[in-house]
């Protein structure tokens, strides 16, 4: 287009020049041509998880907190000239990377998994192949909560309490901070694929609980969602 024909055509012609993709692009992401990690959608409403997990502290929890690691990580790598597809990629390569990639990256990661490991219609005992498992490693299910509820309850400060998969076992394990299992950082004995977390930093419970982690790691078994954990469980038990 030359110079006559723009301003006969105008800014509606000049848009008319810019391809669908890009457009799409632009209204995608905040920076063109890389990948954005979006807030991935809460699957049941605010209050849904009452009475264990109040609807404000979830509320909160998802809009500020995970909505703010969300941003926060797609700001951190907007710098980098490749940035890979998944989470998983970038935090088991944690020690290529900067503090504000790996923090928010792993807040960004931890609450999409926590989010999916609760339910309305989750708590009771475990059921399918992680039930065995369980009951392989831990002996009895109780002796399993029992660990999870201690790790959780005893950790200092802010971080997780996890079950992972690690070397063909399940284990028990506590991150601090936003540190995840996939990330190479950790000690090896932290490191694994997550099959169940829970957030153990006082946004997680203190409007509702205040100072009582305790009572809020117990309300987290009647929410814990086992089909999720099960999922997770076949995409690293062999058969
Ligand atoms: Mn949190």
């Amino acid at each position: 287009m030359n110079k006559r024909d723009f301003l006969k055509t105008g800014i509606a012609g000049a848009i008319g020049l810019i391809s669908v993709p890009a457009l799409a692009r632009s209204k995608n992401l905040f920076y063109s041509g890389k990948k954005e990690f979006l807030l991935p959608e809460l699957p049941y409403a605010y209050d849904a998880l009452e009475p264990y997990i109040d609807k404000e502290t979830l509320m909160i929890h998802y809009s500020k907190h995970h909505a703010g690691y969300t941003a926060k990580f797609n700001a951190a790598l907007k710098d980098l000239t490749t940035v890979p597809s998944t989470v998983r990629e970038i935090l088991s390569k944690a020690s290529e990377y900067n503090a504000a990639i790996i923090n928010n990256g792993g807040g960004y990661f931890n609450h999409k998994l926590y989010w999916k490991f609760m339910s309305p219609d989750g708590g009771g005992v475990p059921k399918g192949p992680v039930a065995d498992a369980i009951q392989k490693d831990f002996g009895t299910f109780e002796n399993f909560q029992e660990q999870f509820s201690t790790a959780a309850k005893k950790h200092f400060g802010s971080g997780w309490a996890w079950l992972i998969f690690q070397n063909g076992k399940l284990k028990v394990t506590i991150t601090a901070n936003q540190d995840n299992p996939f990330m190479d950082t950790l000690p090896e004995e932290q490191q694994g694929f997550p099959l169940l977390n829970i957030d153990v930093w006082e946004h997680a419970y203190y409007l509702k609980y205040q100072n009582r982690r305790a009572e809020y790691v117990n309300a987290f078994w009647n929410v814990v969602n086992w089909e999720f954990v099960n999922k997770r469980y076949a995409r690293v038990a062999k058969s």
